[in-house]
């Protein structure tokens, strides 16, 4: 490997460059619900985007970039294993142009997948319009942004979660009382104050 390619290497891992690798940040938590994150390209070299890193600590969680996903290969992500995907989404007023979602029937959280749309709002939003096979999906809601066992980062506002803070609250959501995705949080700490620190024009949102 020459001087110039070592100076650009990136991270196999992480995929970002190895001085701004964020794999010690890892930390492997097994759900029993399965995770499945649909990242939209824009959020790919977003230096601030958790997705990768929520994906590199979920065993067994599949991440898939796109914006429109081919239909048999969405479906193939949605219900692999059997199980049955539930889309995270935030309450919101039914939209007259898409079809009612129906109803989230809670189960054993072994038996679902968590689908998480990594994306702003706007284009989440844009991503359940594209691809019908995720407005077909039960939708959950965050019940309750901080739960009093839970620590998350002090100036988040409720809408202004990542990624990977909303997943965790989620899987422990669909877990119930006893799962905890503490680990998880505190090493995303971590990973946000070593983006800040990279970043110095960080914007809280
Ligand atoms: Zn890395």
């Amino acid at each position: 490997m020459n001087e110039v390619s070592t100076k650009r290497a990136r991270c196999a891992t992480c995929l970002r460059a190895q001085s701004a690798c964020i794999c010690q940040w890892i930390t492997h938590v097994v759900p029993r619900a399965a995770l499945l994150v649909l990242q939209h390209p824009l959020e790919v070299s977003n230096a601030k985007n958790s997705a990768r890193l929520l994906h590199l600590s979920v065993v067994g969680s599949a991440l898939a970039v796109g914006e429109v996903f081919d239909p048999a290969e969405l479906d193939a992500l949605l219900h692999a294993d059997g199980r049955v995907p539930v889309l995270l989404y935030p309450d919101t007023p039914e939209d007259a142009n898409l079809p009612a979602s129906p109803p989230f029937e809670e189960m054993d959280a072994g038996k679902l997948r968590l689908v998480v749309l990594d994306a702003t709002w706007r284009k989440s939003r844009k991503m359940l319009y594209l691809n019908p096979a995720l407005q077909q999906l039960p939708r959950l809601a965050l019940r309750d942004v901080a739960p009093s066992n839970y620590r998350i980062r002090k100036a988040h506002a409720p809408h202004q979660l990542s990624s990977l803070e909303a997943a965790a609250l989620a899987l422990a959501q669909l877990e119930g009382r006893g799962a905890s995705f503490q680990p998880l949080l505190d090493a995303f700490e971590g990973f946000v104050e070593q983006q800040a620190a990279f970043v110095p024009h960080l914007n809280s949102d």
